[in-house]
């Protein structure tokens, strides 16, 4: 199973990775996190994609690409993946198409998450993060427990949303029709409780 989750930031791509990946036995892989845990270790790396993260902007194609090759390259990988905010440009789905090629093997699913502007911008400013688990909460519809210890994306700040999801539009929205193309497109409501939207995804893979 080679899946790919894309939608807009604050779609509910990692949310659905989290619990997709334990359902489905299979490793999330997510650029954002790989990126952030670079970030956090002051890697060279790290060093050179921080200034556009807290931009709101996105991180060069040959970084991410460079990240991806040697991620799904690995052996945990060799039953299949799932991909969580990669590709986010056409030239990062092409260098996936010839990655894949290469290894003698291609993709199973795209999925698409789709959200209303204003409900992302709200799922953003709410969104906290455990900073031990990783596990992603809400605080009005999926609160953290008490005891957890829970950080705020700086790239989730209003401002900086908004600026993500106009380099969503200019950049990343290009993705959908690029595998719409190639009939391996779904669409999925992504409004909705987790639950409902991961019978959702579920559903729509077992019917493609
Ligand atoms: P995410 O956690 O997926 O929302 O990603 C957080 C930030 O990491 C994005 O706003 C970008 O700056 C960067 N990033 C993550 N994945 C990619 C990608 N595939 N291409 C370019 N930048 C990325």
């Amino acid at each position: 199973m080679r899946l790919i989750l894309v939608g807009p930031p604050a779609s509910g791509k990692g949310t659905q990775a989290q619990r997709l990946r334990e359902i489905l036995s299979v490793p999330q892989i997510s650029t954002g996190d790989m990126l952030r845990e670079a970030v956090k270790l002051g890697t060279k790396l790290g060093l050179s994609a921080s200034e556009c993260m807290a931009a709101g902007k996105l991180v060069g194609d040959e970084i991410v690409i460079g990240l991806i090759e040697e991620r799904i390259q690995r052996s945990d990988c060799d039953g299949g993946f799932m991909l969580d905010g990669f590709p986010r440009t056409v030239v990062q789905a092409e260098a996936l198409d010839e990655l894949l090629g290469r290894m003698r093997t291609n993709v199973d699913h795209v999925v698409f998450l789709e959200v209303p502007r204003a409900i992302l911008v709200e799922r953003a400013i709410y969104r906290r993060t455990d900073k031990k688990t990783g596990q992603i909460y809400h605080l009005r519809y999926n609160p953290p427990p008490a005891d957890a210890e829970v950080e705020h994306r700086a790239d989730d700040e209003e401002e900086t949303v908004n600026r993500r999801l106009d380099q969503y539009e200019a950049m990343t929205a290009a993705v959908a029709p690029y595998y719409e193309a190639r009939g391996l497109l779904r669409r999925i409501d992504g409004v909705g409780t987790p639950d409902e939207v991961t019978e959702r995804l579920l559903a729509g893979m077992r019917k493609s």
